[in-house]
């Protein structure tokens, strides 16, 4: 009997505790005249800001939900019963729509608001996408006759996948703003001179914090980075025209990494004359430890760079911005390239 009581309690103390952990992070709507205004559902902390951002002092007439704000890794995010709902009920719906997002269409299938509006990021980005280096498929005779006999010199292109760590372009996000704007707008026109302002005075930050990086980046004295880590700066890196080493071309979490790309990432390293690895928020350095411990000096730094994929509720109550992040990345690559 004692365990059966026992039991009860520990699984009311860890749903609450699950409950308390999982729920993703929403704004309070306070004001009991425009209640209900309208809603808008983040899924990365990027869109979140930004809305914040866009909406200025109206934010505490909407709700606006950002769903990953445990610190969840967007590309193994499943949403649960809760979000779902929470999604199929809003007036806005804002998400990446990169390979991570195949569980969007699903979800907008069976949307309870009819007139919902969506903003899917990479759609807007359009060819401005960046595709992700992907082996050739060997083509086997198998595949073609059928007889399983392997043409060596037969290949054929895979499908193409594009990067979607659309966010980290500060330029990206100038386009995203604009876009959200319009959306946000649509939904409340009421306000809309208020919204495009805050978009104007937002922008042109992001365009400010573009240029003091252009600039930072023309001037250095170096301009390869070395990450003894997985690697989502692809856009960031695009725009700046900067060399990039790492030691996985994509962003997945479990990645394997052989000596001899550490060896060749030491070689860089000393090529360089970099003082400095880069590994991205939330990871293991080992393999950036790994790298410096092969090289001639072994007196690298290692330095994180915020990709801004694992925000959790709690930085953002400490203040953490989209902004305030990519100026802790300006600091630490104008130390790291000079
Ligand atoms: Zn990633």
């Amino acid at each position: 009997m004692f365990k059966k009581i026992l039991s009860a309690v520990l699984v009311c103390i860890l749903s609450a505790l699950c409950f308390s952990a999982c729920t993703p992070m929403q704004t309070e709507n306070t004001s009991s005249a425009d209640k209900g205004r309208f809603s808008v559902v983040c899924t990365i902390f990027a869109e979140y800001d930004w809305v914040r951002e866009i909406l200025g002092s109206h934010l505490k007439e909407a709700s606006v939900t950002y769903l990953l704000s445990d610190g969840s890794d967007l590309h193994h995010y499943q949403p649960s019963a809760p979000d779902l709902d929470k999604i199929s009920e809003c007036d806005i719906f804002i998400y990446v729509g990169g390979e991570s997002d195949e569980w969007v269409q699903p979800a907008l299938d069976t949307i309870k608001n009819p007139s919902m509006q969506t903003v899917n990021l990479m759609e807007i980005l359009g060819e401005n996408a960046i595709e992700l280096p992907q082996p050739k498929i060997r083509l086997s005779k198998l595949d073609k006759d059928g007889d399983g006999v392997i043409d060596e010199n037969e290949y054929v292109e895979p499908d193409p996948i594009y990067d979607e760590h659309v966010w980290l372009s500060l330029r990206n996000a100038q386009t995203f703003c604009s876009a959200i704007t319009d959306v946000i707008c649509n939904v409340d026109s009421q306000n809309e001179q208020d919204y495009r302002s805050n978009l104007d005075s937002y922008n042109s930050q992001l365009a400010a914090l573009d240029k003091k990086f252009r600039i930072m980046f023309s001037e250095a004295k170096k301009h390869a980075l070395i990450f003894g880590d997985r690697f989502p700066f692809r856009y960031f890196t695009y725009d700046y025209e900067l060399d990039w080493y790492s030691a996985v071309d994509t962003c997945k979490k479990d990645f394997q990494t052989t000596e001899t790309q550490i060896k060749a990432l030491a070689k860089q390293v000393a090529y360089f004359h970099s003082n400095t690895i880069f590994t991205i928020e939330g990871t293991d350095p080992s393999v950036a430890q790994a790298i410096i411990d092969l090289t001639e000096k072994k007196n690298q730094k290692i330095a994180v760079l915020d990709s801004g994929q694992f925000v959790t509720e709690k930085q953002i109550k400490k203040g953490k911005t989209y902004l305030s992040s990519m100026l802790e990345n300006y600091d630490i690559l104008e130390e790291a390239l000079n």
